[in-house]
């Protein structure tokens, strides 16, 4: 039977190391959250950052502003809170409403304040490895979990399932950074089994319920379930999670695996922006 990657555990860990180096600061950090329209999802992951805040000595700022306020008047708003210094982070919600350009509204955080680590000189730092950068949450998340439960990539051959911006491309650069040997998949690989029996560390961030069974594990393999599916009030991820801890050494649960590991890397990523620095 897998042992169980308790993301909970880790993140709360996290947070009391976050606060303990906040206190010190001679002033608290501050995280500026915008979220733009009604969107009940995204109304509860804010609701989520807020409280995490909150157990981390961050001061949390929440800009609920209507749908309807536009694209021009939302960067204007970003571009007040750059000029902010109390102002450590910003952070727009994301998925924008309908008539927001994603890219225009990231590209105006000011990447000293890019907490969640989307702008594209961020990214392009991440990318490169050669400048001090924000760390995308997600897959830093990930990386965390994988050492507090000494598990090394290097050598490994590490499956990626998804090849977003966001999650399944960072992954892959991490684990690469990591030394181990990455295959990424997306909808267009063929014969998605073949690729993921091999892996030793499978992270599996599409948002299909199910779509990892038990026979597409190799016998004692990690597995990193990223994905988040809504059914009803219940939270799955994208793999059989009873099946295949049957079989794998490590796997993370969903909820409690990476999404309570996401949010800490934020609070991680808020710390270092109010010190002046983006990785710890
Ligand atoms: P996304 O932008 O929709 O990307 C999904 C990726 O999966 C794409 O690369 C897509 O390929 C690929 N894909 C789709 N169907 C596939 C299939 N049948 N086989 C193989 N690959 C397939 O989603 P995302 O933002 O990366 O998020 C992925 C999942 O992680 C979602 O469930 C999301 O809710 C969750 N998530 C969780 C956390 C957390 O903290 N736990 C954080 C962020 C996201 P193409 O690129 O070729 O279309």
């Amino acid at each position: 039977m897998a042992i169980i990657l308790d993301g909970n555990a880790l993140a709360k860990r996290i947070r009391i190391h976050v606060k303990k180096r906040a206190i010190l600061l001679p002033a608290p950090p501050e995280l500026a959250v915008i979220l733009v329209g009604n969107d009940p999802a995204s109304q509860v992951y804010v609701d989520n950052k807020r409280k995490d805040c909150e157990k981390c000595g961050i001061i949390s700022h929440v800009h609920h502003v209507d749908a309807t306020l536009g694209e021009a008047r939302l960067i204007s708003l970003i571009h007040q809170l750059n000029t902010q210094s109390e102002i450590s982070g910003i952070l727009v919600q994301m998925p924008l409403p309908e008539g927001y350009n994603p890219q225009n509204v990231l590209h105006a955080i000011s990447p000293e304040k890019d907490v969640d680590a989307f702008h594209p000189l961020t990214v392009g730092n991440f990318y490169l490895g050669s400048t001090p950068t924000f760390l995308p949450c997600t897959p830093a998340g990930v990386m965390e979990l994988l050492d507090a439960y000494e598990i090394d990539p290097q050598g490994k051959h590490a499956v990626v399932v998804g090849a977003s911006n966001i999650v399944g491309k960072p992954m892959a650069t991490l684990l690469l950074a990591r030394n181990a040997t990455v295959t990424t998949c997306h909808i267009y690989t063929q014969n998605l089994a073949s690729h993921t029996r091999n892996a030793d560390i499978l992270v599996v961030a599409v948002g299909k319920v199910n779509l990892i069974t038990a026979d597409m594990v190799k016998p004692s393999a990690v597995v990193i379930d990223i994905g988040i599916n809504r059914e009803g009030d219940t939270l799955r991820g994208d793999v059989d999670f009873e099946a295949v801890k049957k079989i794998a050494s490590h796997i993370t649960p969903v909820p409690g695996g990476v999404g309570p590991m996401t949010r800490a890397m934020l609070m991680r990523n808020t710390l270092n922006a109010a010190l002046g620095r983006s990785r710890d």
